[in-house]
């Protein structure tokens, strides 16, 4: 057989299966042109499994890739502070500013020499510039005294007071494998469906009883612009849920996920979702989870417990919430506090509400949050809890440890991540305070950027917002709109109001602001007439998706397609001029309308084409005869019209892809 007939009957193209058929164990050679016919019987029949092993032997090799790209090469290696103007950064990397400012621009960053950016910033731009960025010592002390804070407090605990408290679950995974539908599913109260837009909103966390015990689920957001505050996620957390969909694989951002529970070095499980749908493939999901991650599952002989479930049927729900609790049991002597001590806890959520001021929610990690509690961070006072809620919105009066409690009254705005103790500290001025937080809003604008395609359109889109987790959201759904033919580019994404450095962003970027829960002072109103600035605000996440979907939808070029009308059996030749003629016949099948155009068909082959540009059936002339009629034709094109030819008529719709 020919290799060009083997790869026409496998679908693939003859250079490629070249190229493919040594990696399956046929070395044919190069120059090969025909394959025995056994050999070429014997590799359709396998193709599908072949197929499998090129598709794993393919994840392995972007895992290593990944990989590699992730152990830096001869980086140079420099220190910087939280925040850095870009002239400072450059001067300590000893890069050219513009080489800086490019790369910042690369990355969505329309910075100025003078702007200051964030450390995680400067971390993303350092990969191209090859450096390898680290805090500068005192922050390094910081944060390292931070990310033990907590186990020194727990090892201060005596033995005897700590308690068993509830498992904090996270659950990671690929945009779209279907986190939230999980969370949702385990609540038991769909909020996807309920809720605007079918998205979470902001970040939260909840709880649920199962078997008498209590579980803590997290919400984390789940793109890559936030993989520091997921990493937080997960160190609040003592046990991951890996969600992989069963009908898509293993994705870059299963990767990452991996790598993120690997580095908190907490226990997780793996939920193989959407089983329900017709093209998952669940062994095919496990090979590659062995392939790329190196996770065995436990009925494979390995250790990673995996529960096939969909989470939109609630298939295997009940399972994975056992499998939790086992994986709970058996990490017990891990997740003990004790209630009675002074209350500390991480932050999960924290944003400034425009009527009550700073609103957070704590996860309590030791002791026992009360009313009336006096919180700080670092030493620092930030204010007296005047009330705490619970996930359902409740009041409450107390919150035990694992218990996720939404703190209302502090003065300053803690950071997401922050650890809160409460106990005796000091005071600060708020005002410099507010200033020092406010320049981290400024810093945590975070530019995102995609791969663009010059010849799709876009949107280009700077959003505001008021969570880092509404942003989030959004981001996740808008980038569930784009299609091959219009995409939404995210130019950057931040926190707070809408302000005159966005303005100017999008004019200079072509791009629509979008905000989200934010304001719009009168000056800035006045700015956005003056530049002609499209800019929007919204409360509603589903409201804000629609507008952006509208905009897309009007970037989505028509298509021009032929629709098939029906056919004329030709009778008679009333009159032949030089570039038309006037025919009668009957319509066999479908219709005929007024100004449709005419292929002229005789044994099959099309021999002329034109117009019928009149259209009669009983002498009226008319805009549509139907099946078994009769009419009267004025075809105005080569006039080679016979008696017995077949007229088939169509007419070309323009066709706009509904997004
Ligand atoms: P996330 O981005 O990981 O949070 O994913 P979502 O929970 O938003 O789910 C993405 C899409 O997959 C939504 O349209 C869900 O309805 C759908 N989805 C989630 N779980 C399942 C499932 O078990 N079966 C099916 N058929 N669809 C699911």
């Amino acid at each position: 057989m020919n290799i060009t007939e083997l790869a026409r009957v496998l679908h693939v193209n003859p250079q490629e299966l070249h190229d493919l058929l040594p990696k399956i164990g046929f070395n044919i050679g190069q120059k090969a042109i025909k394959i025995d016919n056994n050999t070429a019987k014997k590799i359709i029949k396998n193709w599908p499994i072949f197929r499998r092993q090129l598709e794993i032997q393919r994840a392995a090799a972007f895992a290593k890739k990944r990989e590699e790209e992730l152990i830096p090469r001869e980086k140079k290696e420099i220190k910087i502070p939280s925040v850095i103007t870009v002239r400072d950064f450059a001067e300590v990397a000893q890069v050219p500013v513009n080489k800086v400012l490019t790369e910042l621009m690369k990355n969505g960053v329309f910075a100025s020499i003078n702007e200051k950016i964030d450390f995680d910033t400067a971390t993303i731009i350092g990969v191209e510039l090859h450096l390898d960025i680290k805090p500068l010592e005192e922050q390094q002390e910081t944060e390292d005294k931070e990310d033990h804070k907590l186990e020194e407090i727990l090892e201060k605990e005596e033995t005897n007071d700590l308690v068993d408290r509830p498992p904090v679950i996270v659950v990671m995974g690929h945009v779209d494998h279907g986190k939230t539908k999980l969370l949702d599913s385990i609540r038991r109260t769909d909020v996807v469906a309920g809720e605007a837009g079918g998205i979470t909103q902001h970040i939260g966390a909840y709880q649920i009883v199962r078997k008498n015990k209590v579980i803590t689920f997290i919400d984390t957001p789940g793109h890559e612009a936030f993989t520091a505050m997921r990493s937080r996620g997960a160190k609040v957390a003592d046990i991951a849920i890996l969600v992989v969909a069963a009908d898509d694989g293993v994705k870059p951002q299963t990767i990452e996920a991996c790598h993120i529970i690997e580095a908190a070095k907490i226990p997780f499980l793996v939920a193989i979702n959407k089983i329900d749908k017709p093209e998952a493939n669940i062994d095919k999901t496990k090979q590659e989870l062995s392939a790329v991650l190196n996770i065995t599952p436990e009925d494979w002989g390995g250790k990673t417990i995996c529960v096939p479930i969909s989470a939109r049927e609630g298939t295997g729900i009940e399972e994975l919430l056992d499998m939790v609790l086992l994986v709970a049991d058996t990490e017990a002597s891990s997740m003990k506090a004790n209630p009675k001590a002074e209350a500390a806890g991480t932050v999960i959520e924290s944003n400034i509400d425009k009527g009550a001021g700073p609103v957070a929610t704590i996860l309590v990690q030791n002791g026992t949050l009360r009313v009336g509690d006096q919180l700080c961070f670092n030493e620092i006072i930030y204010g007296k809890v005047k009330a705490l809620k619970n996930y359902r919105g409740e009041s409450i009066t107390e919150a035990l440890p694992s218990t996720p409690a939404k703190i209302l009254g502090l003065k300053i705005s803690p950071a997401v991540g922050d650890i809160l103790e409460s106990g005796a500290g000091k005071k600060v001025k708020i005002k410099k305070m507010r200033t020092a937080s406010e320049e981290t809003v400024k810093s945590a604008m975070t530019m995102v950027s995609g791969e663009t395609d010059d010849n799709v359109p876009q949107v280009n889109l700077i959003i505001k917002a008021d969570f880092l987790g509404s942003a989030e959201a959004i981001e996740e759904s808008l980038m569930k709109l784009n299609t091959e033919k219009v995409r939404v580019k995210i130019l950057a994404k931040g926190l707070g109001n809408i302000t005159e450095g966005d303005i100017r962003r999008a004019e200079d970027a072509g791009a629509k602001i979008v905000g989200f829960n934010v304001r719009i002072t009168p000056t800035i109103e006045n700015l956005i007439r003056e530049r002609g600035v499209d800019v929007k605000t919204y409360s509603i996440i589903y409201d804000l998706i629609k507008y952006i979907k509208g905009e897309m939808q009007q970037l989505v070029k028509a298509e021009i397609i032929r629709v098939d009308e029906g056919r004329v059996k030709v009778a008679a030749i009333f009159r032949t001029e030089t570039d038309k003629q006037i025919v009668g016949g009957r319509v066999l099948d479908g219709y005929v309308t007024l100004n449709s155009f005419i292929e002229v068909k005789r044994e099959s082959e099309i021999i002329a084409t034109g117009k019928l540009t009149t259209l009669q059936s009983g002498k009226q002339d008319v805009k549509r005869v139907e099946t078994n009629e009769e009419c009267g034709i004025l075809f105005e094109g080569k006039p080679l019209i016979m008696v017995g030819d077949i007229l088939q008529a169509y007419h070309e719709d323009e066709v706009v892809d509904k997004l």
